[in-house]
């Protein structure tokens, strides 16, 4: 098995074997395609099992396939940030890890990663990505507080992923999902939806069967 046989581009190819990875893990391998092929996926997959980089290689990839403008050469006075991906996650941790994984699978490209996360003024997180975002990966309430400054807007979201979804509803953010994907500037139809998840109780379940669109399941 090897990336060869995955369709995701020279640049982002390039940017995992530079990272040192040899051969895609099953998460990997099986998420690659459904996700380059538009579909919607539930993967239930363990911290470790490689699945930040299954969701992220693909997505980069199309991304950088389908194009992008250099949000930094935006004119508006007062640029609102429109990220094309948003990545949720229950922790500073995990989502300053994804924003650097984020920086190492779009090395020489235009591709440009942000993060925000509670608990730290959040002057310095609303100047960083109202430079311009196309990757985006933040803690649901620090989220939640940037839209309310209309310091960022999901207008232009394709990719929404749900990472460490079981965490996120343990740690008691469900009201917050839930309010961020209900929130009428995301885009329903047009966006791909994403969750990954150690465990799926009934609750992921029930949050799968409201936010993602005829989805593909995927146990590792
Ligand atoms: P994750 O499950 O995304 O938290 O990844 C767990 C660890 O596995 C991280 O340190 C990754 O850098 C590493 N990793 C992910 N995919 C691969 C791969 N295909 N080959 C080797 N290491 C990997």
């Amino acid at each position: 098995e090897s990336f060869d046989d995955l369709d995701i581009g020279e640049i982002v190819y390039n940017n995992i074997i530079s990272v040192g990875y040899e051969h895609p893990t099953p998460v990997q391998k099986y998420a690659f395609p459904i996700i380059i092929g538009k579909r919607d996926l539930m993967a239930c997959a363990q911290t470790g099992s490689g699945k930040t980089a299954a969701f992220l290689c693909p997505i980069i990839s199309q991304i950088l396939f389908n194009g992008i403008t250099d949000p930094r050469s935006c004119k508006d006075e007062i640029p609102q940030a429109r990220p094309l991906c948003l990545v949720l996650a229950p922790t500073r941790e995990l989502a300053v890890q994804t924003y650097q994984e984020s920086l190492n699978f779009s090395q020489n490209s235009p591709l440009i990663s942000a993060v925000a996360y509670g608990g730290t003024p959040i002057q310095s997180q609303i100047y960083e990505i109202q430079k311009g975002v196309h990757i985006l990966a933040a803690t649901p309430g620090r989220l939640i507080d940037l839209m309310r400054r209309n310091a960022v807007s999901l207008r232009d979201i394709k990719y929404l992923v749900l990472d460490e979804a079981d965490r996120m509803l343990d740690m008691g953010f469900e009201p917050q999902i839930r309010q961020i994907i209900d929130s009428s500037d995301i885009p329903k139809k047009t966006r791909q939806t994403l969750m990954f998840s150690a465990t799926f109780p009934q609750s992921i379940q029930k949050l799968a069967a409201d936010f993602l669109q005829s989805y593909l399941f995927l146990a590792v």
